[in-house]
């Protein structure tokens, strides 16, 4: 080992002498970056054997015995060889000048020329004048071993480096990508960018194409400002390169095989994209700016700059669809919910490395640096719930933060991308002024992504050529800028005028151009000639249409079916070795599943989804606890004790069965939920569900109820199956864990959106369940999911019960009172059904009868009329529940309970009294308030 360490450092070019020192420096410089030096040298230090057991590329204390170790090689090779004797001070030259290359790489951008209005006030970084690293004039003409820099053949001037260094750094892109860990990935993107110095030479025809984009950009914006004076069309001015940088993309992609591409992006220059990447015709904008409501069946409907849009679009590599998701006014929340639509396609098409389906997110300056949601889905992005592949995220910097600030006041960083550095993303900032720029490191991110299946940024720096909407004056708050701006030619212009001055393209081809351009938004039809009728490779919705809840549905199976289905979902291999109380369950369930036992929440959950799954649809659950389940019910994934290895008896129901994804969530509830929102709206056919582990939970995510889960389908037409299981019920845990706040649920309830239920036995889970996937209605599904109920003795079912029947929205007395000496009846959801049961039981009352509501939105009023026939001579109705009064179903649903009972008749309210907080802190207060509202219900 050591000869050939000895070999090859005596016969490396400029390490002929016993130059100690220089070594000592090469290596520092390795070890801050291994591709810093060149190839012969980084094998040598490869295979340096390791120092005490230490690994030799760990830093200090291993370092010093390095030192040492060249020390003695050089005194080795003083003795031994007689030959060459290097020049001490070129040799260490030598290594400033791989310290300086290295310094480009770190801090080049920081010098980089990207402000288009040349506002950035950035101060010179010293390390990359060669003076700094003691490189003087006369130095410039000395050759120069260039390293791992990969421009020209190995050596050159220093000046002729320093100029490739400059052109590839510090001009129209700012690579940030030395903080990425993994040396191939540098090596990888050290190889896209540092031959060509940067830049891309494209043909005439690339060029013309990029400067349509860029004539349809400002074409498009000019035009609307003419025919709609002062309308708020969020102009995209100034960030005009987006058009041109995301045709690239997709023409990138589509060559790369890539199939869809789902993108979101908030509403500045959105009616752009939509018109001239994605193809919605023209005329149809112009309607809707002149206010028309289309007759199309959908609801309430939404503004233009918020709709969404899908379809087909050429490449030399096959068609790709493009979906533009909708997006409500909170900016960047659509991120999650863009990751998970692509997930879902990717598992559709069983494309696990990512390459068919591609996310390509846009986001505002102030909003990636300020949302604490970007933060969400970048952690997400590796996760194996989560991960798609790698994205490509897109910053539009237009230097105006949301209406009036500036980058001073909207972030503490250096840039605005840097939160992408927490998953070692590459970042491009990018000169939106050079379109040949943004095309180039475009290109670069999508194969990168395609790679390395990694997040990649983009940052595309330009500035705002308007207000923040076209009625805003922005003088009053930027003047410096917006004096700037207004002398500030546009993108096109300058694009226009460097290719009639280089010759590509004459001034009456770009008249042309542009006028040919306006005669296309005269006649409104699609102005995009990649754009293609969207082909059905997607998912057929029409199935799911125009449903309701309560349409009849078939969802029986034959018991012999279900205990067939029910030993093997209860079956462990005896070599998985389970841990006693898991073990415990399990055996458990063997009994239930021969009908030695009846069965609890867990197994019918767990029979639920074994016949989803045989019937080939996917199920996919993730929560903080799903696997295991946050009060140690579900155990659908078992942990080997010898080994740790798992088995999951769901993946063992069929032959061919639908796959079983569950997944414990990163340890956040709105990325998470936005992401299987997104999933769900992509997915019909299977049962997606997200899980909280304590309903209150749902709290963090409440955009994603507000802004998608409850009136996506009224605002955009898109239909969401999404099951929300929110653990709720009051059992003395104090404020934060008892309520899912039921009541804000009921209050987002209306137009048949969403259901909402509170299922208490286990057959009714299982009905509950079942009935999400088999009856055609995708609409969300809102559980106030138990606790205690997990176990609670009474809370058990057959398998008959399972076997027979559905879900029932409304559950009648079960025992066996006369129905004519009632004269109170009690409706009820949830837990404390139990409680008021028992104590009915053990008070001997017969005269209260107890009527469950297990589905609070929609009413299911006719079932409840059907229940109560028995009781029209009845005038005293209670609602009981354990929620204080102005939270739970008191005040939302009483409406429904009042038209439901005879005329005449009293509707009064057993429960908490009204509260701040959702439940109180103390153990014994608890009970004396359950108490309380037991005994008020019971008439006791
Ligand atoms: P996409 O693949 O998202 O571009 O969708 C293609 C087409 O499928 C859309 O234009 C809609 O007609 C339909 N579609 C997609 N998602 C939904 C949904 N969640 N609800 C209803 N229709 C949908």
């Amino acid at each position: 080992m050591h000869q050939g360490i000895m070999k090859a450092w005596l016969e490396s070019s400029h390490l002929s002498g016993a130059n100690s020192t220089y070594v000592e420096e090469m290596y520092e410089a390795y070890q801050e970056d291994p591709s810093a030096v060149s190839d012969d040298w980084r094998a040598v230090f490869d295979n340096l054997p390791p120092v005490d057991g230490n690994d030799t590329h760990s830093p200090e204390p291993a370092h010093s015995k390095i030192r040492d170790y060249f020390r003695s090689l050089a005194q080795d090779s003083r003795t031994k060889t007689t030959g060459r004797v290097s020049d001490p001070e070129l040799d260490a030259k030598q290594v400033k000048v791989l310290q300086l290359i290295n310094a480009y790489r770190f801090r080049g951008h920081q010098n980089a020329n990207l402000d288009p209005l040349a506002l950035w006030k950035r101060d010179a970084v010293a390390e990359l004048d060669p003076a700094f690293h003691g490189l003087t004039a006369e130095d410039m003409d000395r050759e120069f071993n260039t390293g791992s820099f990969a421009y020209g053949n190995g050596t050159m001037k220093l000046k002729e480096l320093v100029k490739a260094l400059k052109a590839t750094y510090t001009e129209s892109i700012g690579a940030e990508y030395m903080h990425i860990t993994d040396t191939e990935e540098k090596r990888w993107i050290q190889q896209r960018l540092e031959p060509t110095l940067g830049r891309a030479a494209y043909s005439k025809d690339v060029k013309s194409r990029l400067l349509e984009g860029l004539n349809a950009a400002e074409g498009m914006e000019k035009y609307l400002g003419a025919k709609f004076p002062g309308a708020k069309r969020f102009s995209l001015e100034g960030g005009d390169s987006l058009v041109p940088m995301l045709r690239e993309i997709i023409y990138r992609s589509g060559e790369a095989g890539t199939k869809e591409i789902v993108i979101g992006m908030a509403h500045r220059g959105r009616l752009n994209v939509l018109v001239n990447v994605l193809g919605k015709r023209p005329a149809e904008l112009f309607d809707e700016f002149a206010g028309k409501h289309h007759e199309d069946g959908l609801g309430s409907g939404d503004v233009k700059y918020h709709q969404g849009f899908s379809s087909d679009f050429e490449t030399p590599g096959g068609n790709v669809h493009l979906a533009l998701a909708f997006n409500p006014s909170h900016l960047e929340i659509v991120n999650p919910v863009v990751m998970g639509s692509v997930r879902a396609r990717l598992d559709r098409r069983g494309s696990d490395d990512g390459l068919q389906v591609m996310p390509i997110t846009i986001h505002g300056d102030s909003a990636i640096a300020g949302q604490g949601i970007v933060q969400e889905t970048f952690n997400m992005s590796q996760t194996r719930a989560f991960k798609v592949g790698g994205s490509i995220r897109i910053v539009v910097n237009n230097q105006v933060g949301f209406t009036t600030s500036n980058h001073h006041d909207t972030r503490s960083t250096e840039y605005c991308t840097d939160i992408a550095k927490m998953v070692q993303a590459p970042i491009f900032h990018v000169n939106g002024d050079d379109p040949e720029a943004v095309a180039f490191i475009s290109q670069l991110a999508v194969d990168y992504r395609n790679t390395f299946k990694r997040d990649v940024v983009v940052e595309l720096v330009c500035y705002r050529r308007h207000g923040h909407n076209e009625a805003d004056e922005p003088s009053a708050t930027q003047p410096v800028m917006y004096g700037k701006i207004k002398k500030h030619p546009t993108t096109r212009k300058i694009y226009a005028d460097r290719l009639v001055a280089e010759q590509s393209l004459s001034a009456e081809d770009i008249t042309g151009m542009v006028n040919d351009y306006r005669d296309a938004l005269d006649k409104g039809d699609c102005v995009v000639k990649e754009w293609r009728p969207m082909t059905l490779h997607t998912v057929d919705w029409t199935p799911y249409l125009n449903r309701e809840w309560d349409e009849q549905y078939e969802s029986a199976i034959g018991l012999d079916h279900l205990k067939e289905l029910a030993a093997k979902v209860s079956y462990v291999p005896e070599t998985h070795q389970l841990q006693s109380r898991v073990a415990k369950i399990y055996n458990d369930r063997d009994a239930m599943a021969k009908g030695e036992k009846l069965l609890d929440w867990g197994f019918a959950e767990m029979l639920a989804y074994a016949t989803i799954l045989e019937t080939k649809k996917r199920v996919r659950i993730t929560g903080q606890d799903s696997g295991r389940g946050t009060f140690f019910h579900r155990h659908a994934v078992l942990h080997n004790q010898k080994d740790g290895t798992t088995y999951l008896p769901l993946r063992h129901v069929a032959d061919k069965e639908g796959p079983f994804d569950i997944n414990d969530s990163v340890l956040s509830e709105a990325s998470v939920l936005a992401f299987e929102y997104g999933y769900a709206t992509a997915e019909p056919a299977g049962l997606t569900i997200w899980e909280a582990q304590f309903g209150d939970f749902a709290n963090c995510a409440q955009v994603v109820i507000d802004q998608f889960l409850s009136s996506g389908e009224q605002k955009w037409g898109r239909l969401c199956g999404l099951t929300m299981l929110l653990p709720h019920g009051y059992e003395g845990q104090g404020p934060e864990h008892s309520s899912a706040r039921l009541e804000r649920f009921l209050q987002l309830c209306a137009n048949h959106n969403m259901q909402v239920c509170i299922p208490s036995t286990p057959a009714q889970v299982y009905h509950m369940l079942r009935r999400q996937v088999v009856r055609p209605m995708r609409r969300p599904l809102v559980v106030m999911s138990p606790k205690s109920l997990l176990r609670h003795p009474m809370a058990v079912s057959s398998l008959e019960e399972l076997a027979e029947g559905g879900f029932r929205n409304v559950i009648g007395e079960v025992d066996t009172l006369d129905a004519s000496k009632v004269d109170r009846v009690v409706f009820c959801s949830g837990k404390v059904y139990y409680d008021l049961l028992d104590r009915r039981r053990k008070e001997n009352i017969d005269n209260v009868a107890i009527v469950r509501i297990e589905q609070l939105y929609p009413f299911p009023h006719e079932e409840l009329n059907a229940v109560l026939a028995d009781y029209q001579h009845v005038t005293d109705f209670v609602w009981c529940q354990e929620e204080p009064q102005n939270q739970g179903a008191w005040y939302c649903s009483q409406h429904h309970f009042w038209s439901s009972i005879p005329q005449g008749a009293q509707l009064s309210y057993a429960g908490r009294e009204a509260s701040a907080a959702p439940a109180c802190g103390y153990p014994e207060l608890h009970a004396r308030q359950q108490e309380s509202l037991i005994a008020s219900a019971l008439k006791l």
